[in-house]
């Protein structure tokens, strides 16, 4: 098919979706089992990719074949690819369709039809293309006591396709300001079974939860964290950016990352989108810092691009990392630009 075609039989799919929504049910049932440890596509290639969105927060996407095309650009063999679990509300007053969360003032909702556009588009996908991918759910409201109930009911529906459950959205400054209701959080009595479900299901959970508030100097959500750690020693957590997001300026951050890792086996961290910049690669000093840090835990860290929806600027956001990885030993630098994340997946 035409990538033209492609995308719009995507999105007339899309649109159906309220009307018929045995037919994009029964479609997205075609994607093929995951499996971990296909050669293809990841083993000699230099990046696997942690952190990506097939959709962006209007659930546009450029598509799967210009996705792989990007990723071939830069070595990317594999990428965990999960939707947006948040849609921007298109406000009759706004004068201009919003592509951002931050374009202007209007409401973000849940959108759970994002975990199956994606489990469609792949379904569809040619197999060369489709084992390139691990596919994770995240269409759930952290606040819903109904959010693992309908995680599990997903898995069951999918049975051998998905490994693994993110990037769940807890506190994330903007876009939680813009979120009807209480601020979602790592810790909420309707997250803790989402934690037992994945242990379970031995795949990993990947949250975005702020470590700090915006401007704050103390990481004064790390407990809430802390405490979804601590429910159950067999969920594995990724910490998406180390709690870093837009506005969050916390001081010794890998000193706080440092002693999370020692006191929780179970946690891990990405190091993708703006932690990178802002953190890490600051400056020469902050990426010793950081690779001196990355070397004592060379098994917690794993890359990846958190790009959304739209591929132009996918290569600089896995190249980037280069800097960090030279100042790694071959080992370490190996499992944070790939190994780390496969192992933590789930296989079938
Ligand atoms: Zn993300």
């Amino acid at each position: 098919m035409r990538r033209r075609d492609f995308l719009k039989a995507a999105f007339t799919a899309a649109a159906l979706t309220a009307s018929s929504p045995s037919a994009l049910l029964a479609a997205a049932r075609k994607t093929p089992q995951v499996d971990g440890t296909a050669p293809a596509a990841g083993s000699d290639s230099e990046f696997v990719d942690s952190h990506l969105h097939y959709l962006d927060f209007l659930q546009g996407t450029d598509g799967l074949e210009a996705l792989t095309k990007a990723m071939d650009k830069v070595c990317v063999g594999r990428a965990v690819l999960f939707g947006m679990p948040m849609i921007k509300q298109w406000d009759p007053s706004a004068p201009q369709k919003p592509k951002y969360y931050m374009s202007n003032d209007s409401r973000c909702y849940y959108y759970s039809g994002t975990d199956f556009l994606l489990l469609k588009h792949l379904g569809e996908a040619p197999e060369h293309v489709r084992r390139r991918f691990l596919p994770f759910v995240c269409g759930v409201n952290a606040n819903d006591m109904n959010a693992a109930p309908l995680l599990r009911r997903l898995l069951e529906e999918f049975p051998g396709r998905i490994a693994g459950i993110g990037e769940i959205m807890c506190r994330h400054d903007d876009l939680t300001a813009l979120t009807y209701g209480e601020p979602p959080r790592a810790d909420n009595p309707a997250m803790l079974p989402v934690y037992d479900l994945a242990a379970e299901m031995r795949m990993p959970v990947l949250i975005h939860h702020n470590i700090a508030p915006s401007y704050a100097r103390e990481p004064l959500y790390l407990q809430e964290m802390e405490n979804a750690l601590r429910h159950n020693r067999k969920a594995r957590i990724i910490w998406a950016h180390v709690g870093v997001s837009r506005r969050v300026e916390v001081l010794n951050l890998p000193e706080i990352a440092d002693n999370a890792l020692r006191r929780h086996k179970n946690l891990y961290f990405d190091i993708s989108w703006l932690v990178f910049e802002n953190y890490i690669a600051r400056d020469d000093a902050s990426l010793d810092v950081w690779a001196a840090l990355l070397s004592r835990h060379p098994d917690r860290f794993m890359i990846g691009t958190d790009v959304v929806g739209h591929w132009e600027t996918y290569p600089r956001n896995i190249t980037k990392y280069r800097p960090l990885l030279a100042r790694l030993s071959p080992e370490t630098a190996a499992g944070v630009s790939r190994g780390n994340i496969l192992r933590l997946v789930r296989t079938y």
